[in-house]
Parts: structure tokens; C-alpha cells; sequence
């Protein structure tokens, strides 16, 4: 039995295309298409690939925004599709989200006073004079003064609006913070600042997140294990070294090439990745890179590559059965 604090199995999510005037499904979007991860306490799985490749259609159904349409989320033993009322309450508590957007996810016209102790009326804990105690806590948590209560989230820089959104996060003492590209919107400095943060913070609380983002660079800051996505699928995953250091699939192979490098005479190794990430209403058969693969040959537009995997190194590419072809 695995022992894992969050396990993702076989998970699809798909939405229906509507159009004309009776808003008729034409078409279905296949988002999330058998996905299977595994984040174990303490750790940080770090989820990467392009915009609309699936990841966070992926966050929302784990965070129980999306109800599935098949697969299984398992958290600490406990299939969470299965839960009743008073069981999804405590799991909200367990697992929250940080959003891309503090300004959208963050109620404008509340002061972070009344967006902080929010949580705390839901879940029914405290009264006001500990809730107010607590508010203060959090906001020296995450590095703001105690004056930020009466302030508006617009009042605030971004990298500020995600220390109020960290906080409101770390609220009920959660387990597990899915960051859905929580650093992506803001300027490098304050990404590194904010990193620093959420590292500190899993040490003090001993937090495990599953950091998604669609720059590798950000997410080998931070993670323990990475997990690549492309078209809805996982298509690569291993402990985050190894993966840098050994990139087994051509798109994480150009994902890797595609980070900057501060230096003039760096030559990149590999082909820059070309076009758009095919539609998931209608994606390329066989193995849905092949579109874009500079490796790709006949076999790859009509077979789908299997998941090969060795010392938990795991791809799915078909050059991995046969090098040579
Ligand atoms: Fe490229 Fe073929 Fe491997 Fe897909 S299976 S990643 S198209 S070489």
C-alpha cells in the first residue's frame, strides 16, 4: 500500500465544447487524460509544461473544484471523491491553493483583516479576539506588519498580494498547497523572494506542495521530484537532478533548452521548441508530441508510446524501447 500524503491515479477531466444557439455539445476537450502522480509528505512535486497542456484543470480537480470524470484522488489513505460533507470540509482544510492572481483570487473590496479571517468563520474556529491574534500571526509569517489589517488588496505590490494569498493558504494549518503558477506573474527578484518563503515555510510546517508552473527554470528552484505534462498526459518524471541532468523526452529535452542562460557564448544543445500545443478537442494520434518532435519518426504518428521506466526515472517516448530505431 503506498504511503504516499497525495495519490493521483488514472485521473480524467474533459469538458464539452458548446456552440449554436442551443449551446449543443460539439466537441469534448480532454484536459486531464489518465493522469498519475504521487506527492509523498514534506515534499515538493513540481508540475511543469505549457499553457493549456492540462495542469491546472489538474490543480482544480485535487483541490475538489472540478469533480473528475474518472480516476481516483487518494489523500492519506482516503479516496476524496468519496468523502461526505463533514469529511470535504476537514479535507479543504488539509489542502488549499495559491492562485496565479492574487488580485483575482483575492476579494477586492475586503480589507486583509476580513480576507484573512475569512477561513476561520467557515470552519467555525475561534472567536474574534483569537481570530484577530491568529490574522497577525500569519501576516508576520509571511513578512507583512501588523498595519497591513486595514489595507486593500489593491493597495498592495504583487509580491505583497501573494504573501496576503501564502497567508490566507497557511490559515487552517493545511498538509498540502497546490501553487497553481503562483510566482509566474510576478518580476524575478520577487520570484526568488517568494520561493524563499514557501521553502521556508515547508521546513517550519512541514508543507508538501505540488508546485505547478510552465517555466522549468522556476519550478528546479524549488522541487524534489518534477513531473512533465504535455497534451494532457504526463509524459516524463523523475527526481529533480536527475531530470535536469538527464532528460530522457524530447519535449522536456527542449523545455530545458529553452531556459535563458546569462551568457553570450552559450550554444544551445538541442532544437528550440517550434509551433503551438495542438487542441486537446482533437490531439495528434500516436504519440501526441510528434507534431512538434524533432526526433520523430514513422512509428511515432500512429503508436503511442508506452511509459518506460527505470530506477524512477519514468518517459514516454518510443526511443527509449529502441535507441537505434
Ligand atoms: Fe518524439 Fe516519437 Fe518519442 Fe514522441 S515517441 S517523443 S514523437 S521520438
Amino acid at each position: 500500500m503506498s504511503t504516499a500524503l497525495l495519490e493521483v491515479q488514472d485521473l480524467c477531466k474533459g469538458f464539452p465544447v458548446r456552440e449554436g444557439i442551443l449551446l449543443r455539445a460539439r466537441a469534448y476537450n480532454q484536459a486531464v487524460d489518465h493522469v498519475s502522480i504521487t506527492v509523498e509528505a514534506g515534499e515538493t512535486l513540481g508540475l511543469v509544461g505549457e499553457s493549456g497542456c492540462g495542469k491546472s484543470t489538474l490543480a482544480r480537480c485535487i483541490a475538489k473544484l472540478y469533480q473528475p470524470d474518472s480516476g481516483q484522488i487518494i489523500f492519506e489513505g482516503q479516496n476524496i471523491l468519496k468523502l461526505n460533507r463533514r469529511q470535504t470540509l476537514a479535507y479543504r482544510r488539509s489542502v488549499q491553493m495559491i492562485f496565479q492572481d492574487p488580485m483575482e483570487s483575492l476579494n477586492s473590496r475586503h480589507s486583509v483583516e476580513e480576507i484573512l479571517t475569512e477561513p476561520f468563520i467557515i470552519h467555525n474556529i475561534g472567536n474574534h479576539k483569537t481570530r484577530r491574534e491568529e490574522v497577525r500571526k500569519l501576516l508576520d509569517i509571511v513578512g507583512l506588519p501588523a498595519s497591513a489589517c486595514s489595507h486593500y488588496p489593491f493597495e498592495f505590490s504583487g509580491g505583497q498580494r501573494q504573501r496576503i494569498g501564502i497567508a490566507r493558504a497557511l490559515s487552517l494549518k493545511p498538509k498540502l498547497i497546490v501553487c497553481d503558477e503562483a510566482v509566474s506573474a510576478l518580476d524575478v527578484s520577487i520570484q526568488s523572494q517568494i520561493l524563499n518563503l514557501l521553502l521556508d515555510l515547508q521546513r517550519e510546517f512541514n508543507l508538501s506542495y505540488l508546485f505547478i508552473a510552465h517555466d522549468l527554470a522556476v519550478v528546479k528552484h524549488i522541487s524534489d521530484r518534477v513531473a512533465v505534462m504535455y497534451l494532457g498526459q504526463i509524459v516524463e518524471s523523475a527526481k529533480s537532478d536527475e531530470i535536469y541532468r538527464n532528460p530522457l523526452h524530447p519535449y522536456t529535452q527542449s523545455l530545458i533548452d529553452s531556459i535563458p542562460v546569462p551568457d553570450p557564448s552559450h550554444k544551445r544543445s538541442g532544437e528550440i521548441l517550434r509551433g503551438e500545443v495542438p487542441s486537446a478537442i482533437n490531439p495528434p494520434d500516436g504519440c501526441r508530441f510528434h507534431t512538434r518532435c524533432p526526433m520523430v519518426f514513422d512509428r511515432c504518428s500512429h503508436q503511442s508510446p508506452p511509459m518506460h521506466n527505470r530506477d524512477n526515472h519514468s518517459a514516454a517516448c518510443h526511443l527509449l524501447e529502441n535507441p537505434n530505431r
